[in-house]
């Protein structure tokens, strides 16, 4: 982008040589249709061929009929009454120039540049223009439609400011043909010199649409290590470690040369710009006896998590506390009584809080109790599995529509803190059954998974299918055009991608 030298680099003198050398460039716009690089090429047709097309040599003589105006002292052009119709000899000798991936056309002519400057501490885009050189009148002009455009918003330290140079013959520093600074993939904000010399500025904002890639990789090294060297972002790596974690062994399980397998959501600007490196929507994981598939999904009404392709979340566990900030007031086990004062089984745990405190199911299933239970208070019992459910007493009162029969996620509010039955101050007292009994709910480790039923399911089987056929189809991350970020860039996308 850069790779015009700046217009004190090069010496007038040079200015023929530098035209032969503009020639291929000088072509190419030609035959893209542009006037002012149609006319430099006729203009330059005087100049030898370049020696390395020795074939041209024999009719390299200027046709007959087509004028050839001289190039003045300083290297600029007269400008001809109009520009004459390119012949087919204008075009012998060039090769074109292959295009640049971006898009970003050479300049028309050899007095137009870019140039891309960055934002030091303490600079200002002002200050910037005036180390290059630019005309103090210019630089009020664009300052000024740059400040409409920024309103009060910084640029920020290292923000890299695109420029399109004209040399002019009678004065040492460029015109700024074009401004441009791109704070965030989606948005750029552009000041363009007009044909009056006055500058105008404007805001472009890209249309930024989900695009889904695929991340395939072999194990060497660490998992995350292997995923990021084969081109997957930090986050997206994250949960797919989480995800597994509830079904692998990573000491194990893991061994080097497995193969694995990310898709990943990017989100990316209709000019390909990559304004997020990529959510994790599954992943395939092949260990030696199996393979585990994990993928994202939000059932209704509930959070997003990940689930195996039967529609089972991975998460393995209950909450360990089915209440936040509570702390433990009694264990599980024999203990005085604090009401009855005799020795006798605590079949909970007690968390104390304060009342109204909501507390949480513990996992997903089915109220089979939920009211007035004796020294209990107000009692909820859910029933988890065939074997597994747990109880919660001394509510105040019940969490909205529980009642028995009905279902509940794990972490719906299934009441809030009380002191009803036989308490002493406000506490949820909880329990958990195996097979009927209560057991430490501290103590156990739990094998009980969420499962989605009903429409959730059928959503999840369709989109299950969907991600499991991209997972084999969906275009390989690194088969991707560059995604074009600037590194500042590509480290804000990360960091504001979460988890
Ligand atoms: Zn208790």
């Amino acid at each position: 982008m850069t790779d015009s030298p700046l217009p004190s680099d090069r010496p007038k003198a040079a200015s023929s040589a530098a035209l032969r050398l503009f020639r291929p460039v000088l072509f190419a716009v030609g035959v893209i249709g542009l006037t002012f690089g149609a006319l430099i090429v006729i203009h330059g047709k005087q100049e030898p061929r370049p020696p390395s097309s020795p074939a041209q040599s024999a009719d390299s003589g200027p046709p007959s009929g087509t004028p050839a105006p001289d190039i003045d002292a300083a290297g600029t052009l007269p400008e001809p009454p109009s520009a004459p119709p390119l012949t087919s000899a204008d075009f012998q000798g060039f090769q074109f120039k292959p295009s640049e991936p971006h898009g970003e056309a050479e300049q028309p002519a050899s007095d137009h540049y870019d140039l891309t400057l960055r934002l030091e501490r303490g600079d200002t885009v002002e200050k910037l223009l005036a180390d290059i050189d630019v005309a103090e009148s210019d630089r009020k002009q664009i300052d000024a439609a740059l400040r409409t455009l920024l309103k009060k918003r910084r640029l920020a330290i290292g923000e890299s400011i695109d420029l399109q140079l004209q040399t002019l013959p009678d004065q040492d520093g460029p015109r700024v043909l074009s401004l441009s600074i791109r704070p965030q993939p989606e948005r750029e904000y552009v000041v363009t010199r007009k044909d009056d010399g006055s500058y105008d500025g404007q805001e472009k904002v890209y249309k930024v649409s989900p695009r889904i890639v695929r991340v395939d990789a072999v194990r060497q090294g660490s998992l995350q290590q292997s995923a990021t060297k084969a081109g997957a972002p930090t986050p997206a790596i994250l949960d797919f470690i989480r995800a597994l974690s509830y079904d692998v062994d990573f000491q194990r399980d893991l061994k080097q040369g497995q193969h694995f397998t990310l898709l990943l959501e990017q989100l990316v600007t209709s000019d390909g710009r990559v304004t997020h490196p990529g959510r994790l929507l599954a992943g395939e994981l092949r260990l030696t006896d199996r393979t585990i598939i994990v993928m994202r999904f939000r059932p209704h009404g509930g959070a997003e998590g990940f689930y195996n392709p039967k529609g089972e979340s991975v998460v393995r566990s209950f909450l360990r506390t089915p209440m936040d900030a509570s702390h433990i007031t009694s264990r599980f086990g024999m203990r005085e009584h604090p009401i009855l004062g005799f020795s006798a089984m605590h079949t909970g745990v007690d968390f104390g809080a304060p009342v109204g405190t909501p507390i949480f199911a513990a996992g997903s299933g089915k109220v089979v109790m939920a009211g007035p239970n004796g020294g209990y208070g107000i009692f909820v019992k859910l029933q988890h599995t065939d074997q597994i459910g747990t109880g919660y007493g001394h509510m105040s009162r019940l969490g909205p529509g529980i009642k028995p029969g009905v279902m509940v996620r794990q972490g719906q509010v299934i009441g809030f803190v009380g002191s009803t039955g036989l308490s002493t101050g406000p506490h949820l007292h909880y329990e958990f059954y195996r097979g009927g009994h209560p057991v430490n709910p501290l103590a156990q480790k739990f094998a009980m998974r969420a499962t989605l039923g009903g429409k959730d399911l059928a959503h999840f089987k369709a989109l299950a299918r969907d991600y499991q056929s991209q997972m084999k189809n969906a275009p390989h991350i690194a088969e991707m055009p560059p995604p074009a970020l600037k590194q500042k860039e590509a480290t804000a996308a990360t960091a504001t991608s979460g988890g």
